[in-house]
């Protein structure tokens, strides 16, 4: 046995080398994505693929993992490197692409179906709807991480196709067609609708990210969607629909949503989703994309 997993046969809930079996893609290696991949290589994912086409700036070395003299590399790059030096034995991938057009859309929509769990780590909201539907399309197990504009809050959600709600479910307060109902998530309450509906991030004029990003939230959440993904992949524990950190409080919240039967996404009405439909959800992406700018 590698000695470098001896500690996590200790653990008594799951057989944590069952791992090496699996396959995980994790799109945006900033803050939380990093230390996703991180996590993942430590415990002895099978195979790693890492999506996100940013290159690195000295802004981000408030984040884990970076180090300045990687400055202008690509993240999945200086990422890779970083990884392959703790366990050179894990297949790691590493696209430079845009997920949601040209060559990164068909290698993001290749890597999910060969992927047995997506951890969407991205810091748009329209990044996360396209996701979910592709997600939801393949039938794969998504889980969404993110922060709040303010830094000290975040929340992850796990999307089992099928079985529980998606990312699109019960976020009518969107306006994307859909009345509110008394299920409806308040926009006050989901911090990934506040932060991206009510407090733009970037100005306007200049494009310039001006996000809070604290080191420690973004470990919490990204530790928090690797224990669900744990959780779903080895069979263990109850898996958490959606989990709310709010650090001002000290609190993690958990909460599992209902399926809305009228969800675009994943309703019953559409097992299969058509193209129509797809094109509508991608619209709403590249709506609230334009309003995050
Ligand atoms: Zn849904």
């Amino acid at each position: 046995m590698d000695e470098r997993y001896q500690r996590l046969t200790l653990f008594e809930f799951a057989d944590f080398s069952k791992l090496r079996e699996k396959s995980a893609l994790v799109v945006g290696v900033g803050g939380l994505g990093a230390t996703v991949a991180e996590i993942l290589v430590r415990v002895g994912i099978g195979r790693l693929v890492i999506m996100d086409y940013d290159t690195l700036e000295m802004a981000n070395m408030n984040r884990m993992i970076y180090k300045p003299n990687q400055i202008g590399k690509f993240k999945v790059e200086a990422l890779s490197e970083y990884l392959l030096e703790i366990n050179e034995q894990i297949d790691i991938v590493a696209h430079p692409f845009n997920i949601t057009s040209g060559d990164g859309y068909k290698a993001f929509m290749d890597e999910v179906g060969k992927s047995d769990v997506i951890f969407g780590c991205v810091d748009t909201f329209g990044v996360r709807l396209f996701m979910n539907a592709k997600c939801v399309e393949q039938k794969r197990t998504f889980i969404d991480g993110g922060a709040s504009l303010d830094g000290i809050r975040g929340s992850v959600q796990v999307v089992i196709p099928g079985k529980t709600a998606c990312y699109r479910c019960h976020r009518h307060t969107l306006g994307l067609g859909k009345e509110k109902s008394e299920k409806t998530v308040s926009v006050k309450e989901d911090p990934m609708l506040y932060l991206e509906l009510e407090e733009p991030g970037k100005d306007r004029q200049t494009g310039i990210c001006h996000l809070t990003s604290l080191p420690t939230t973004m470990t919490i959440i990204a530790a928090l969607q690797c224990q669900e993904g744990f959780k779903y992949l080895l069979e263990f524990g109850d898996v958490a629909n959606y989990l709310m950190y709010n650090g001002i409080r000290g609190v993690i919240e958990r909460y599992d949503w209902e399926r809305d039967p009228k969800c675009p996404v994943c309703g019953e009405a559409k097992d299969k989703l058509d193209d129509e439909k797809l094109r509508k959800i991608e619209e709403a992406a590249k709506m609230f994309d334009e309003m995050t700018k």
